[in-house]
């Protein structure tokens, strides 16, 4: 259904925003993992929808003359949930903000969940955009870090997807052992012979808290060196360079009109309206993050973040560094980079690159932007 003239123009003055949803549940805990996700029960499931439609109907008020750009399903695990569950969802967004018609919506999901009647039923709500926890294609790296699927399972699931969406992304982890740059831009060509148009690439971060810091620490566990991982990063980043996707963020790569719009809206510091357990959202200037227990969600408690002017500045240059938007120089308000050696420096040497009011990260030193980043504020 196509909407009439009166309310694209009624929409051409509202602002944009976008909106997230945390579902929490996973079908098992992967040994690396340090999100805040859990198994749990069908009727613990439906406790938490419950929850969540009260908080989008109570919340949407933050929403009111915005028009939604952008939904994005994270987790966890969203693929979990039925098809029911999903839709309850789904309609609560639809309706209670607006939503433009061609709105890029996401759902995370993983091999082992994903069926036929998920992938009709998201279909028939709107959904367009599918992000597939893929992580690795070696059979026996899968095994050790505790995913649920093989490569086969993940090949015939993205297959089937694929059948059903046009834009897909695929979650690869970089470090992991066994899994250096040949294998890994071995596993991109396998992905980008499938037709998958956007790869996140993810570096394994091992937590002592986790089992993965257990077995990392008994020897059991052998994830690749800082050096060998850096180096995997860069052959999988220059394969897919090489076959047409832009690495339009540090660690996102797509084919063009295939970046991430959800994402860009965090990078470029739009508005975002988060629902769930630790969900975060930045709203009118005002950024809030929900409890991270869901007994405490119950109680509706919310913290506020208030961010120091120049703590604005910092966010600023780190978000704008780190994908190819760069950031304009004009909305710092106490960071003086004309006052920096590094900042002349790194524009003399075209690390840095500045069109008009606009500055970039030359792509080729993202590897190095955390030490760039930090030598800016
Ligand atoms: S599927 Fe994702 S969120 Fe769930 S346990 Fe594994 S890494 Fe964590």
């Amino acid at each position: 259904m196509h909407n009439t003239p009166d309310i694209e123009s009624e929409r051409a003055m509202k602002e944009e925003i976008s909106i997230y949803i945390h579902i929490p549940f996973c079908e098992s805990k992967c040994c690396y993992c340090a999100f805040n996700s859990f198994c749990a029960t069908k009727e613990e499931q439906d406790e938490y929808i419950n929850l969540l439609l009260g908080e989008i109907a109570k919340r949407s008020k933050a929403a009111v003359g915005k028009v939604v750009k952008s939904i994005y399903i994270g987790g966890g695990t969203p693929s979990v949930l039925d098809e029911v569950q999903f839709a309850k969802i789904a309609h609560a967004i639809f309706d209670n903000f607006d939503v433009y018609d061609n709105a890029e919506f996401t759902v995370e999901a993983n091999p082992n969940s994903i069926t036929e009647e998920k992938l009709a039923c998201w279909k028939s709500l709107r959904v367009n955009r599918i992000s597939i926890g893929v992580q690795s294609l070696n059979d026996r790296s899968l095994k050790k870090i505790g995913r649920l699927h093989t490569k086969q399972m993940a090949l015939e699931k993205i297959k089937l997807v694929r059948k059903t969406f046009d834009n897909v992304s695929c979650d690869l982890i970089v470090g992991l052992e066994g899994d250096n740059g040949k294998t890994l831009s071995g596993y991109a060509k396998t992905l980008l012979s499938l037709g998958i148009k956007h790869i996140s690439c993810y570096l394994l971060e091992v937590y002592d808290n986790v089992p993965l810091g257990t077995m990392v620490k008994n020897g059991k566990y052998i994830p690749l060196s800082d050096e060998r991982t850096i180096a995997a990063f860069e052959k999988l980043s220059n394969y897919l360079q090489d076959n047409g996707m832009t690495r339009y963020e540090i660690s996102n790569f797509a084919f063009p009109g295939y970046e991430s719009r959800h994402n860009l809206n965090y990078w470029q510091r739009g508005e975002y309206l988060g629902f769930g357990i630790s969900a975060h959202s930045f709203v009118d200037g005002r950024r809030t993050e929900n409890a991270a227990t869901i007994s405490d969600y119950a109680k509706g408690k919310i913290t506020e973040e208030i961010l120091s002017p120049r703590e604005i500045d910092e966010e600023i240059i780190m978000l704008g560094l780190r994908c190819n938007l760069g950031f304009d120089i004009t909305q710092l308000q106490v960071i003086d980079l004309q006052k920096n050696a590094f900042f002349k420096d790194y524009l003399q040497q075209g690390i840095l690159q500045q069109q008009g009011n606009l500055v970039k990260l030359n792509p080729m030193f993202y590897r190095i932007s955390n030490t760039i980043i930090s030598n800016l504020f």
